[in-house]
């Protein structure tokens, strides 16, 4: 039996998992919207919280509560809960923590959605939000007013890889009484654990590295307390940005094998990193495991390994950025990250496009720009393929 002192793969392989009546080895499919009362009295307990169970698929079911139980243990949180998708999950944060009157300080460069929510819809229902460079902590403690509710952090940010001390964060936060929560889907629970280092929530895009094959959209909260868990899955089963069942087991199988994808990316990348580093037509990488990477050291201390996620510059700005991408054969070029393919893509015409050059510029967007998320495929094929792209620029 796995237990909360297993190592992290044991975990991963074996947490959530029950009995069940087959003894089957991997966890049904619970493909139902409700579940049977054995009579009246059971039905009274199960809604009045007397007894643990299930009434509803939108309130809890048992395959999306496995895979929660295994969520809470790679993150060593108290417990987590699952979400149709990571905006499903960021919209039940927010929701929960801010109303009417309230503030909230964020990660300027968090993902982009995340931030769209509090500027268009949380700003209508009179939530204001200040969006700050986090990477310095003394800013989140300038920018912290009374009606601070929560402190979001997102670290490494996407495509800029740019960290934010969570430890220190959390220490000034705490002062003032308000939680933390931090997107932690870049580092994936194997290379980084935020509630370890004094975060309150933790929460994945699952569509990423802890899924890792493409092939399903998904989020979670992961959380410390049980106040804090109840109160945000009040807001689940009321919003209903719930998981299905059939996503749920796609998630749990992916999770099984977890750090033998992220480490093994990791290894290419770090191959990869280096090698781009030397090349003619690079103009810089940054990538938080070379010793270029303004906050290397940070990133040695907080992080149990630098991850896949990269991004460099290609001379010749925005058409080499341009050619590069029509010239690649093996890496993809598409949006996400973190599967087990290699995709790449360009912020400055893809998924940046839509802001001004000064907005981009703000962001440290530039136009030479290409975001890597590297792969599990051999490390010489990846090399290859952006060797023969190069070349073509
Ligand atoms: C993809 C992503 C999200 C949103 O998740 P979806 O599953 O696409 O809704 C949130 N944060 C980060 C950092 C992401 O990469």
């Amino acid at each position: 039996m796995e237990n909360n002192k297993s190592g992290f793969d044991t975990r991963a392989v074996h947490a959530g998992d029950f009995k069940d009546q087959f003894g089957a080895v991997v966890t049904p499919i619970y493909q139902t919207s409700t579940f049977e009362f054995r009579n009246a009295e059971h039905g009274a307990r199960l809604f009045a919280g007397e007894e643990g169970g299930f009434i509803y698929t939108r309130i809890g079911n048992p395959t999306v509560r496995s895979l929660e139980k295994k969520l809470a243990a790679l993150e060593n949180g108290e417990d987590a809960l699952a979400f149709a998708s990571g905006m499903g999950a960021v919209s039940a944060l927010f929701a929960t923590f801010l109303g009417q009157g309230d503030h909230i300080v964020s990660t300027a460069a968090v993902y982009g959605p995340s931030r769209g929510i509090l500027e268009t819809y949380f700003a209508r229902f009179g939530v204001a939000a200040t969006f700050i460079d986090t990477s310095d902590p003394f800013a989140v403690e300038r920018a912290i007013a009374n009606n601070t509710k929560l402190i979001y952090l997102e670290t490494p940010t996407n495509p800029t890889i740019k960290l934010t001390d969570i430890e220190q964060v959390a220490a000034i936060a705490h002062q003032y009484g308000i939680p933390v929560a931090v997107d932690n889907t870049f580092a994936s629970p194997v290379l980084q654990n935020p509630l370890d280092l004094g975060a309150d929530i933790v929460l994945h895009s699952l569509t990423k590295f802890i899924n890792g094959h493409a092939d399903m959209v998904g989020g979670a909260l992961i959380v410390k307390d049980r106040e804090t868990f109840k109160r945000l899955h009040k807001t689940l089963a009321y919003f209903g940005a719930n998981m299905d069942p059939h996503q749920a087991y796609l998630v749990y199988r992916g999770a099984k094998t977890l750090s033998l994808r992220v480490l093994k990316a990791q290894e290419n990348a770090q191959t990869i990193a280096r090698w781009l580093e030397q090349h003619p037509k690079v103009e810089w990488v940054r990538y938080p495991g070379l010793k270029s990477h303004p906050q290397h050291e940070l990133a040695e201390r907080q992080m149990h390994g630098p991850g896949s996620m990269m991004s460099f510059g290609v001379k010749g700005g925005l058409q080499a950025g341009k050619k590069l991408m029509d010239s690649v054969r093996l890496a993809k070029l598409a949006v996400s990250l973190g599967g087990v393919e290699t995709l790449i893509q360009h912020p400055a015409s893809m998924t940046h496009a839509g802001l001004t050059p000064e907005a981009r510029e703000q962001a440290g967007i530039s136009d030479e720009l290409i975001r890597f998320s590297v792969g599990i495929e051999d490390a010489e094929d990846i090399l290859a393929d952006l060797e023969q792209a190069l070349e073509k620029i």
